[in-house]
């Protein structure tokens, strides 16, 4: 089987919980030469897989989807000890991989080209979809299985190979995804060896993904700096990539507002996952009429929020990834108050252990400064006020990123000019809904620095896809497109 997990000697990955600090495991890193003979290996399974007819490639993803219904209690706890979301969140994870798995599924029956009238008698125009060949994907630790699965179950039922390069801090979720992926191959029983590779090791890995021809498809979720970089290597190869990058997602609350619903909204946003979404809310832009009241309800929710082990089912909010992610959170608020904000919350919360435990921050803004405009991956929820509507929406769209966005308002205008073309700018735009938590059908992604990647539902099928156009001539005459004549 092609599951090739590193065990020779070598440079190790140490793995550590967020949870307390302590060691989860260590695995030895793959090398850069087990990277190109895996993008070898893929691309023999692939020249055998596609020719598997797409609903049978399906059975293999319902297999799995069947398997993970059977293991989601297990593989979300090593989902939550290994990035530290609480268990609820761990859950919603692994449920979201078994939807994907059940969406790929029904997708294996509906991958459909067109025809398409043709100018010319006697002809047939059609197009049609083939698979790509190896399908590349570098993820980040916040989403350690569904990201995976966005890509990977879709572009399997399209027929491509697949080389995943997880989070070398998520590395345990990985494995364990894929031995069970591996279990689904063996109980199919006629798929090629080698079909779902999984490459332990850091970003020189994806460096190589990245560069390789041998991989004509690449997807990317991480940060912007990471796409950036990623963007230009597969650019420079005229491979295509798909990137799923930063946000610095906003809720505007809108006179008409739903209060108390806009604050259950608001919290989640902002306060779960520990502020560890790409879509977790960032800014808020709240009608100045309602900003002091929306504060000082704010800060009673973050303060009766229950902060601690996520594998205790009482807690709402887990710890950070690391000590990284504190030390930049802190600098964040330093810059915040530097820049005229003020910062309730924030502070690093007690634990057993050397977990990185924080209260949510909520930082009151005069104005919309560089620091408010930058991703901090932490739960820091900044508030800026406005008057006019279109205020909100200049700032709503004013900054680099744009993936996810919301407005609450009970006033219909106002909601659909939010999804018009002068609204939001963003990816997602949601009405009375917060900034996360998006379903499995809509395509997901975001637009500018987060970007313009499209990964899920929808028609994203067709990012793993390379489309053909056909012509037929049936006819006995060889008519030429736009009334050329060329008679010999
Ligand atoms: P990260 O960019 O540090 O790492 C992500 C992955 O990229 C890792 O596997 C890493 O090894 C690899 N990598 C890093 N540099 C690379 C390079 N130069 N070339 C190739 N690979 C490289 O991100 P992270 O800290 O793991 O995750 C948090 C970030 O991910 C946030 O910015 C968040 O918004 C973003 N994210 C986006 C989405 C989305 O769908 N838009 C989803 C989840 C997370």
């Amino acid at each position: 089987m092609g599951i090739a997990f590193p065990v020779a000697a070598g440079e190790t990955i140490v793995t550590a919980s967020p949870i307390d600090g302590d060691e989860l495991a260590r695995l030895s890193r793959h090398s850069l030469a087990d990277g190109r003979a895996a993008i070898a290996r893929a691309q023999t399974a692939f020249r055998a897989w596609r020719e598997v007819p797409a609903p049978q490639r399906g059975q293999l993803v319902r297999i799995y989807g069947d398997l993970l219904r059977t293991h989601k209690e297990p593989l979300a706890r090593i989902v939550s000890m290994e990035c530290g979301k609480i268990l609820t969140e761990a859950r919603g994870e692994v449920q979201e991989v078994i939807d994907i798995c059940e969406f790929a599924t029904g997708l294996s029956r509906q991958l459909h080209g067109l025809v398409i009238a043709t100018e010319r008698p006697g002809h047939k125009l059609l197009e049609s979809w083939h698979p790509m060949g190896v399908f590349g994907q570098i993820t980040a630790f916040n989403f350690p299985a569904a990201v995976w699965a966005w890509g990977t179950m879709v572009a399997l039922v399209c027929g491509n190979a697949a080389i995943w390069k997880p989070s070398e801090k998520t590395p345990l979720t990985a494995m364990a995804c894929t031995l069970l992926f591996e279990k689904a191959v063996a109980q199919f029983g006629a798929a090629p060896d080698n079909l779902v590779q999984t490459l332990i090791g850091g970003a020189e890995l994806g460096v190589l993904l990245a560069e390789n021809p041998g991989v004509p498809v690449l997807s990317a979720t991480g940060s912007t700096r990471m796409g950036r970089d990623v963007a230009v290597r597969v650019a420079g190869r005229f491979g295509r990539a798909i990137l799923e990058l930063g946000g610095n997602n906003a809720a505007i609350v809108a006179p008409s507002a739903d209060l108390d619903l806009a604050l259950r909204g608001i919290v989640f946003a902002a306060a779960g996952t520990a502020g560890q979404r790409c879509t977790s809310l960032r800014r808020l832009i709240v009608h100045e009429s309602l900003k002091d009241t929306l504060v000082t309800q704010l800060k009673s929710a973050f303060g009766s929020l229950t902060i601690g082990s996520p594998l205790d089912e009482a807690s709402h909010v887990g710890p950070l990834i690391d000590q990284l992610a504190f030390t930049a959170m802190q600098a964040a608020l330093g810059a915040a108050r530097a820049q005229g904000g003020t910062v309730w919350g924030g502070e690093r919360v007690e634990a057993p252990g050397e977990g990185f435990y924080v209260r949510p921050a909520l930082v009151e803004m005069p104005a919309q400064s560089d620091i408010v405009r930058e991703e901090t991956f932490a739960p820091i929820l900044y508030v800026l006020s406005y008057r006019e509507f279109e205020e909100a929406i200049a700032l709503q769209n004013g900054v680099p990123q744009g993936l996810s966005s919301a407005i609450f308002t009970r006033d219909v205008r106002e909601a659909e000019l939010f999804q018009s073309a002068c609204g939001s700018d963003c990816g997602i735009a949601n009405v009375n809904i917060g900034t996360s938590g998006a379903e499995i059908g809509g395509a997901f992604g975001g637009e500018k620095a987060t970007g313009g990647g499209r990964a899920a539902g929808s028609d994203t099928w067709k990012n793993y896809m390379r489309r053909a156009t056909n012509t037929i001539n049936y006819s006995n005459d060889l008519p030429l497109a736009q009334g050329v004549k060329f008679d010999i």
